[in-house]
């Protein structure tokens, strides 16, 4: 750590730094406290010479204010950056479940393990792509697990560093393996970020499943000599949906490459996971169902995000009839609750809240055909910043309700409503 950027161990006059928690190729990882706020984070350190070596960029900057905007469950948040004469430092989300690919080292997954840790992958990379940030370095180490297991991707915008100094050939030196990088960036031909970081997924997903990379060889010409081919073979344990999404992803030609939103279409990402989402309990998951009874995860709420009542996941006609508005949506419980209160004020309703505020009552105050209308909202919390929202009548007229709803209580809930990126792209 550079010690003219320490004052009795405390960094830039802000944060307490600890122990070192890892290096990448070009940045060392310390574990820091904010000293203000008491906060545990990670911080990373780039020498400022391997920066300006290479020019830093209007790109890297606008990658940075993007990943400082950006919030995904799957995705190490960025706090700040800060810099010093020297040095440039990340102050990021602790993430403190350790690395991926040391489960694997234990030995290969199992096909739903794998899965559910591709899908999350695939989510957190697309999220990204949406956002016109691409990653171009996903490999082992940037993949780290939460307390809960969760899967978080590092270096998501910090990348066009690595990026920039591949271009200057000094990745190359300090790299060592091309294993997860796509043909045409080894061919510096000039690439689309997307589908290089599709080729990446691709390659993890193998390591996932088999426990070994799909382009081995001592020597490191005849490895590139693969990866340029694509020439890899699958392991007999692969399913064969398996083996079909990883030809489509290891595909040498980018322009044949597939996109994302074809992964995610594919039969073997779709599959649901067995694990129930967090934080529910037994009557509030049962409520999450879907018509077969098949769980919900977190993709199925993916699919929820496309709008409103999309999900092909349940019963569209029953849901039709009563008019339920179910949406996931990253705001926090509190935004949501404000949000319903707002639209309770505008059409005269009062409102009534659980003590844990997660479900509310909206009362009309005027007799309707059908009595006085009642709404109901509940707040489903499947990760702590992934919640599902569900709203439907409680009493009153259905066609009263349905005005409410197109009028007042859908543009309102706009607002909030996650969309999914594959919708904005
Ligand atoms: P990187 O330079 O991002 O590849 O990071 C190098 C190593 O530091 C990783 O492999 C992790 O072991 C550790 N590390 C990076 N980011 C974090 C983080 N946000 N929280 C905890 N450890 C991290």
């Amino acid at each position: 750590m550079a010690a003219e950027d320490r004052n009795h161990g405390v960094l830039l006059g802000k944060y307490e730094l600890g122990r070192q928690l890892g290096h990448g190729t070009f940045a060392k990882v310390y574990h820091a406290r904010n000293l203000q706020t008491g906060k545990s984070v990670a911080m990373k350190m780039v020498g400022k010479e391997k920066v300006i070596k290479v020019g830093m960029t209007d790109q890297i900057q606008r990658e940075i204010s993007v990943m400082k905007m950006v919030r995904h469950p799957n995705i190490v948040e960025l706090h700040e950056v800060m810099a010093s004469k020297s040095n440039i430092y990340f102050a990021m989300e602790l993430v403190r479940g350790g690395e991926l690919f040391s489960k694997i080292e234990k030995g290969r997954l199992r096909e739903d393990v794998a899965r559910s840790y591709f899908q999350q992958l695939i989510s957190a990379v697309d999220f990204c792509h949406s956002r016109g940030v691409y990653h171009r370095d996903l490999k082992p180490e940037n993949l780290l697990l939460d307390e809960e297991g969760n899967l978080k991707v590092t270096d998501f915008g910090l990348s066009a560093f690595s990026d920039h100094l591949r271009q200057d050939g000094l990745l190359h030196t300090t790299c060592g393996t091309p294993a997860y990088v796509a043909p045409e960036v080894i061919g510096k031909k000039g690439y689309d970020g997307a589908k290089a970081d599709i080729w990446s997924c691709g390659v993890i997903l193998y390591v996932l499943l088999a426990g070994f990379l799909p382009f081995r060889d001592e020597n490191i010409i005849a490895m590139y000599k693969k990866i340029y081919r694509g020439d890899f073979k699958c392991p007999p344990w692969f399913s064969s949906d398996a083996r079909r999404l990883i030809t489509k992803l290891l595909d040498p030609n980018p322009n044949s490459r597939i996109t994302i939103s074809k992964v995610m279409e594919s039969p073997w990402f779709k599959k649901a996971a067995p694990r129930k989402p967090k934080f529910l309990d037994e009557d509030e998951f049962a409520n999450l169902k879907g018509k077969e009874g098949e769980s919900l995860n977190a993709f199925h709420i993916i699919s929820l995000s496309e709008g409103f009542d999309l999900s092909p996941l349940f019963e569209e006609k029953k849901r039709e009839e009563k008019r339920e508005i179910r949406f996931a949506t990253m705001k926090s419980a509190g935004a949501v609750v404000s949000k319903l209160e707002e639209v309770a004020k505008v059409g005269k309703f009062s409102v009534k809240k659980s003590k844990d505020e997660s479900s509310l009552w909206l009362q009309g105050h005027e007799n309707g055909r059908k009595g006085r209308l009642g709404i109901s909202a509940d707040i489903f919390a499947v990760t702590p910043s992934f919640l599902v929202v569900e709203v439907k009548k409680s009493s009153g007229d259905t066609l009263e309700y349905n005005q409410f709803c197109s009028k007042e209580l859908r543009p309102a809930l706009k607002d909030i409503v996650w969309t999914s990126p594959a919708n904005l792209a």
